[in-house]
């Protein structure tokens, strides 16, 4: 079964980015990058993924002030969700940290950064 897994697995992508380290797959095909990983390339549907490992330096694409949050985020609002557009061309959708959300502006530099909780990995983004 080797051959048909993908390269990098969602759950090696939150491993490796609790590390700090944000990888993306580019499809050898085609050369489109993704990331979160996906099975198939979204341009030519093939499934020939090469890991690539990402700088985690980008820009807010755009970004939301979330000031009512699902419940288990209540506490934490108000919080920024940003699209930033990674160095490398692609884009990613993750929490803004330590910066004052009325200094957020599009194209403003920002730093991956790994923000764990009770064990759970989510994506988040400070000062670059
Ligand atoms: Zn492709």
């Amino acid at each position: 079964m080797a051959a048909t897994e993908p390269v990098i697995t969602l759950k090696n992508f939150f491993e490796r980015a609790r590390e700090g380290a944000l990888t993306a797959v580019r499809c050898g095909k085609c050369s489109a990058l993704a990331i979160p990983p996906k099975e198939f390339c979204e341009s030519c549907h093939q499934r020939a993924w090469e890991p690539v490992a990402l700088s985690g330096q980008g820009t807010i694409a755009s970004y939301t002030i979330i000031r009512v949050a699902p419940a288990r985020h209540a506490a934490e609002a108000p919080y920024a969700v940003a699209v930033v557009q990674l160095k490398e061309g692609v884009s990613l959708l993750g929490r803004i940290v330590d910066l004052p959300l009325d200094k957020l502006q599009v194209g403003l530099p920002v730093k991956f950064r790994p923000l764990v909780v009770n064990s759970q990995t989510a994506l988040g983004f400070g000062p670059a």
